[in-house]
């Protein structure tokens, strides 16, 4: 297992006793520590001014209460999240998740991660995350309005184009973001279109918005294939999760002559050896809002394995994208993709493959692309849509697209550069890690003590 730096210990340790219970949180910085002790052994003055242990404390966490009233006329109760973790680099930036497992503890790991993802960009944007345990799931639209609107409610003083500014995530896509950008414009009296991202393009937001995290997934994935002189055509692929992410990067990798054989949701996973038929799977998840398993029946062909009785990890591929949620990827898992012959791996999601299967598919010599790099796309696209709206201005699909490959393009090579920079050639972790942190690190220090 790979140690933090006896520097950078204390650090950890202290992170684990202040923030108890909280286990992903304590992955997400336990990861990120790992590889700065290449750094402070190389720049101690990094050590200044508790300067790391800064970074691992939120600037700002705000848990409100969210009341509001189903469609039978009950008052339901849910808690609001949102982590202002770091504006080093600009105003807070990172979506907001709607999902029962919802925490505090999650909501910081994610809010930590963003930090570097979004340094990485090289755009003027800090870190945060919020969102809710609220479970929009089987609930009507009136009762996903009434959230929404007093979710905002709430959270609205708290936000601003220069402030913070939230965007989707898990259970929050163009519905719930016009809801809330609703609420905000009615309390504050401003159109202040720069507030979220995510926007539906009659009201300020971007082309290529929807499709961006997936797509620079696959931006990603295919340099780090071109790495070893590889490409996506003919390569069998499997995406897990069925949501935004999933469905555009399953559209990308298509359209490169990538095989895309199997996604999932969280009732289970479908495998259609023939190639997955996309148009069919945005018909399901994005109209009926239903379940995978429905494509087997539609399409005639394939089949369904229920969620607990198998792992999509089991599907023979030679590329893996994990899009569905954090840690689904087990060392076990990962084990079974290097057996199968899996050549690289590309994180849509946050966090979704454990310490175990990371280790295990760099040991292996897997190419391996850590969210925080992989998936940056989406996030990078926001603060076009942000350049956008504070220039009053509409960019073309065309342009928005090259923009993003350009972005996608620079992370990876700035991860593959730094890691050999630093001695781990070819690790995407430390590089992406390392890459990150001196983005904002160096801002840290020129605002002293804050
Ligand atoms: P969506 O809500 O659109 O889709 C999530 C998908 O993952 C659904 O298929 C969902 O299944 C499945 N899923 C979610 N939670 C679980 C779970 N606990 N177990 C099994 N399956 C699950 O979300 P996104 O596609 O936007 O997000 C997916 C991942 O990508 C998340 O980790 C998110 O943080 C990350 N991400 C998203 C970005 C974006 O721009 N949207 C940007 C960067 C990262 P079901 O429908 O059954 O719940």
């Amino acid at each position: 297992m790979p140690q933090i730096d006896d520097k950078l210990a204390p650090i950890y340790e202290q992170v684990v006793r202040r923030n108890a219970g909280e286990p992903e949180f304590h992955q997400a910085v336990r990861e990120v520590l790992e590889s700065l002790g290449r750094v402070v052994a190389k720049r101690p003055d990094y050590l200044e001014d508790a300067l790391i242990e800064r970074l691992c404390e939120p600037e700002r966490q705000i848990i409100f209460r969210v009341p509001w009233t189903d469609d039978k006329g009950q008052v339901q109760i849910n808690r609001g999240f949102r982590v202002q973790f770091s504006s080093a680099m600009g105003p807070y930036k990172g979506g907001l998740r709607f999902h029962p497992s919802v925490n505090v503890g999650i909501i910081k790991f994610l809010g930590f991660e963003q930090i570097f993802k979004n340094a990485l960009t090289g755009l003027p944007i800090g870190g945060g995350k919020g969102g809710s345990d609220f479970d929009p799931k089987g609930r009507s639209d009136g009762e996903v309005m009434r959230f929404c609107q007093s979710f905002m409610t709430e959270l609205y003083r708290h936000l601003g184009e220069y402030t913070d500014v939230p965007a989707g995530d898990i259970g929050v896509g163009g519905r719930e973001i016009g809801y809330m950008f609703g609420q905000y414009k009615r309390l504050t009296n401003r159109y202040e279109a720069g507030v979220l991202t995510g926007k539906g393009l009659f009201y300020g937001g971007s082309l290529a918005r929807t499709e961006a995290t997936g797509y620079g997934n696959t931006y990603f994935t295919r340099a780090m294939l071109q790495t070893g002189g590889e490409d996506f055509d003919g390569k069998t692929t499997v995406v897990s999760g069925s949501g935004n992410v999933a469905i555009y990067t399953i559209e990308k990798v298509q359209s490169y002559g990538g095989k895309v054989i199997a996604c999932s949701d969280s009732s289970g996973y479908i495998v259609d050896e023939n190639g997955l038929d996309l148009d069919l799977i945005k018909e399901i998840k994005e109209v009926r809002r239903g379940r995978i398993g429905e494509y087997v029946r539609l399409k005639g062909q394939g089949y369904f394995v229920k969620s607990g009785e198998g792992s999509i990890w089991d599907v023979p591929c030679q590329v893996a994208m994990p899009s569905a949620t954090q840690n689904e990827l087990t060392g076990k898992d990962a084990a079974k993709l290097v057996k199968n012959g899996v050549q690289a791996v590309g994180e849509g999601a946050n966090m979704p493959s454990t310490p175990e299967a990371i280790r295990t598919f760099q040991q292996a010599g897997v190419k391996f692309g850590p969210g925080k790099a992989a998936n940056a796309g989406g996030v990078a696209t926001s603060a076009l849509e942000m350049q956008q709206n504070a220039s009053r201005d509409r960019w073309s699909f065309e342009q928005t697209e090259a923009r993003l490959a350009t972005i996608m393009r620079d992370i990876h090579d700035s991860c593959y550069e730094t890691a050999e920079e630093f001695g781990a050639p070819g690790d995407y972790v430390i590089g992406a890690n390392i890459a990150g942190f001196i983005r904002v690190a160096e801002p840290m220090r020129a605002f002293g003590v804050i």
